[in-house]
């Protein structure tokens, strides 16, 4: 099974107006002619409705980095998910652990989020991932596989194709101490086995499954090298966009 390497950033609470036009004006025609992978940027909500104008017609896809469940009405503050496909977002980050831990999102809102996004034609792109305790304890695979078997509960396996999953180790975001490629993959096998689980083989053969934490133009290649790793999900070195062009270019 051929899967599509993925190659997402998650812009998190960064960049203006500027700074964003800035960044898309030397990047887009820096990958315009990559051709074999799917490229995503995850921008804040205040860039979502300009980015959208200008991916029209690329080979870039937009995404947000998190979206309410409800349609609409008085949720202050909350993002609905049709506002989302509105403006030309294709994928939703969702279950981020900075969500999770800063935020307080629990499996079950994380899930609720999911069936949502499909609903609505969103991608989401489910984020897992063991803190360091949970990794020194060696419960990585429990932690991963509660938060998997959750954020898919009641996923049918033609919907669970349009989604993508990120495996980030918390220890490894922003902290520029990567997983060892091995560790990655034998993590990223085990969710794979997971899905296989809930859905058949054939299936979880075919979903991507994205590395993230600390990724950067300089390890993108030993990651990938792995069979299981199907791209990545890129916050720091997404900022940057020659580092990100290089990142696309050396997957
Ligand atoms: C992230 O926040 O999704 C992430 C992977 O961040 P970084 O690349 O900066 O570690």
């Amino acid at each position: 099974m051929v899967r599509i390497p993925f190659i997402a950033a998650n812009w998190k609470m960064n960049k203006t107006v500027d700074q964003a036009m800035n960044f898309t004006e030397h990047f887009l025609p820096e990958v315009k002619d990559a051709a074999d992978v799917d490229i995503v940027i995850c921008a804040p909500y205040t860039l979502l409705v300009l980015l959208g104008a200008q991916f029209k017609d690329t080979n870039v896809d937009l995404g947000a980095q998190n979206m309410y469940w409800e349609e609409k009405g008085a949720y202050t503050g909350e993002i609905a998910p049709d506002m989302l496909t509105d403006i030309g977002c294709t994928y939703v980050i969702l279950g981020h652990s900075e969500r999770r831990t800063l935020f307080h999102e629990s499996d079950e809102e994380v899930n609720c989020k999911v069936q949502v996004a499909l609903q609505h034609g969103l991608k989401p792109i489910v984020c897992v991932g063991e803190d360091l305790t949970e990794r020194e304890e060696g419960k990585t695979s429990e932690k991963v596989s509660r938060q998997v078997r959750a954020a898919f509960k009641d996923i049918d396996a033609k919907e669970v194709l349009n989604c993508v999953v990120a495996y980030e180790p918390i220890w490894a975001i922003g902290t520029g101490k990567s997983a060892s490629p091995q560790d990655a993959n034998a993590v990223i096998q085990s969710i794979r086995q997971n899905l296989a689980d809930i859905y058949e083989h054939e299936i979880a053969g075919q979903i991507r499954i994205l590395y993230g934490g600390s990724v950067k133009p300089e390890n993108i290649a030993s990651l990938m090298a792995f069979e299981d790793i199907d791209g990545a999900l890129v916050g720091g070195a997404s900022l940057d966009w020659e580092k990100f062009a290089a990142l696309v270019e050396n997957k």
